[in-house]
């Protein structure tokens, strides 16, 4: 329905421009021949009459499919980035599923590995802590560096 509305509504200012052109040299024939015959007495006023109204026509009817272009040429930009949007989002769409499948198989092969093994708390790593006063002591040492427990 919205298909090619910049080209349509550059097509129409172009219309526009040469109507309002026409219209205008109209105008200004009818000032001219009108003028000579109705009022002879101001002929040469009439003259510039008619010569300000084919160029404020024109100048207007220039000015006014100049700005429809504008609106028609913007349309077209609007729809070509349109367009643009469009397949970046599908981009997107298939790198947000690629990413989905991804995570999915990662989450499966992180099923599979087995659960991380558990220390006794009383040997953790490179120390062990005492059960008496709970402090932390050198796997080197036999006895409890604070209160002297046997490990
Ligand atoms: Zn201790």
């Amino acid at each position: 329905m919205f298909d090619n509305v910049g080209s349509k509504v550059k097509t129409l200012a172009k219309v526009l421009c040469w109507i309002g052109i026409i219209a205008s040299v109209i105008s200004g024939l009818s000032v001219w021949f009108g003028g000579y015959s109705n009022y002879s007495s101001y002929g040469g006023g009439t003259f510039w009459i008619g010569l300000i109204t084919v160029a404020v026509g024109c100048f207007a009817s220039w000015l006014g499919s100049l700005a429809t272009y504008a609106i028609g040429e913007a349309a077209e930009f609007a729809e070509m980035n349109n367009a643009k949007l469009n397949e970046l989002t599908e981009a997107v769409k298939e790198l947000k599923q690629s990413g989905l499948q991804n995570t999915k198989t990662s989450n499966s092969s992180a099923n599979q590995t087995p659960p991380a093994k558990t220390y006794s708390s009383n040997h953790t790593g490179s120390t062990w802590r005492c059960p008496k006063c709970g402090c932390t002591n050198d796997l080197t040492s036999t006895y409890c560096k604070d209160c002297g427990t046997y490990r």
